[in-house]
């Protein structure tokens, strides 16, 4: 018995199968848009190992009483304005490091066409793990650092989805050391469709990217920003929603099966403290950060002591978790899957005419009206 005998619809990419093979037989592959794994029919001992560990066949949500939540925001309104919405995961992440800790977190591939999951103790990598991939995050390595940092008695923070976070916990165990602030998740999209968006940005502009983010601030938190800067000294920002990479992850067309049938959504949560965007904020209090507010939610006692720690950094206010579920569905419940017909001939105007008109076809925007438009007035 392996992975393979799953059903690859209940696969979430999480790689942890790759990583506890005995033998190297797992690799993880690029199929249908997404990592799955391949298992090596020659290596493969039919040990068992990757199927018991595989959170889908195993994970065991544990129950959490303390469910303190907060609007929350860096006092630092320079890191409040460099992360997705209040920093504080930066907030988390430092103490750690002040705690002699590592952090495992998410950032971009070089060529910025990906991201992946690093762990480190640095503070110039936890500034580049700061804002959202809105892609999926690679795991490759990470487990096995992660295990060995902890070995070592360094306390290790991980953040991420839900879903990679069980996979740490079912990779290590309990350990007292290890701490998870995990994302309230609207599910990532395929990385094909960023490396495709990034491809047309650097033809259009004949040059490298050097420095991308997805979640650019201009004068306020919202609307988000894509901001890539280039070899020649260029720096184009679009609005996310208008942008073709946007208008795909937007759509929720391209995603995982895996997150449409999300197994580590609603309660008890996943993680010692849940970070997210305040949503609906402004309609439950005038003290907010305009710039960006997290929603924090603490779950455990450990969850507890971290937020006692970033304390004194920021500015926050006590909410109720009724409010959250009411403006972010995402906490509660996963995306609608999107009718069949129009994922194939998505997939078809994707793979045939690139990336432009897929996005033209599944989320049409203003400016493709107007060209439209400006054909036939001509
Ligand atoms: C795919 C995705 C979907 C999300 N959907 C929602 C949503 O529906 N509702 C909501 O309220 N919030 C959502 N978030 C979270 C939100 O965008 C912010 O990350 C969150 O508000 C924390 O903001 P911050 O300012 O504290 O930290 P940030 O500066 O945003 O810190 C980013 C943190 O997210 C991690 N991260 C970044 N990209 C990825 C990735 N691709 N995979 C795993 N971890 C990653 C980094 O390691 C870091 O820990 C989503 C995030 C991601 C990555």
């Amino acid at each position: 018995m392996n992975v393979s005998t799953l059903n690859g619809e209940n696969c979430s990419g999480c790689g942890l199968c790759a990583a506890v093979c005995p033998k190297n037989a797992v690799r993880m592959e690029n199929k249908n848009f997404f990592l799955y794994p391949e298992i090596d029919a020659e290596k493969c001992i039919d040990c068992g190992i990757c199927f018991d560990k595989c959170p889908h066949n195993s994970f065991k949500r544990q129950e959490n009483s303390e469910k303190e939540v907060y609007s929350a925001w860096l006092k630092d309104e320079n890191l409040v304005s460099q992360s997705s919405s209040g920093g504080l995961f930066f907030a988390f992440a430092k103490s750690i490091l002040e705690k002699g800790g590592k952090v495992c977190g998410s950032v971009y591939d070089d060529d910025f066409c990906g991201a992946k999951h690093i762990l480190s103790g640095d503070i110039s990598d936890i500034m580049k793990m700061r804002t959202s991939k809105y892609v999926q995050s690679k795991t490759e390595g990470v487990f096995g650092e992660i295990k060995k940092a902890l070995c070592e008695n360094k306390p290790v923070l991980f953040t991420g989805t839900p879903c990679q976070a069980a996979a740490v916990k079912n990779f290590v165990g309990e350990n007292e050391n290890l701490y998870f602030v995990t994302l309230i998740c609207h599910g990532p999209t395929s990385d094909k469709a960023l490396k495709a968006y990034v491809s047309d940005l650097e033809k259009r502009e004949n040059s490298k990217i050097t420095g991308f983010n997805m979640r650019k601030k201009l004068k306020k938190w919202l609307p988000m920003y894509i901001e890539a800067s280039f070899e020649n000294g260029n720096v184009k920002t679009e609005p996310l929603h208008l942008s073709t990479f946007g208008r795909i992850f937007q759509s929720n067309i391209l995603m995982r099966d895996s997150c449409y049938e999300c197994g580590y959504k609603d309660f008890p949560l996943i993680g010692d403290v849940i970070i997210g965007d305040y949503k609906g904020i402004e309609n439950i209090t005038e003290n907010y950060n305009k710039m960006g507010t997290s929603c924090v939610i603490v779950c455990t006692e450990k969850g507890k002591k971290l937020f006692e720690s970033v304390s004194e950094q920021i500015d926050f206010q006590k909410q109720e978790i009724d409010a959250v579920i009411k403006y972010n569905q995402r906490l509660t419940k996963p995306v609608s899957k999107p009718d069949q017909k129009i994922y194939e001939k998505f997939v078809s105007v994707f793979e045939n005419e690139g990336v432009s008109a897929a996005a033209d076809f599944i989320k049409p925007n203003k400016s493709f009206f107007q060209k439209v438009l400006g054909k036939i007035f001509k």
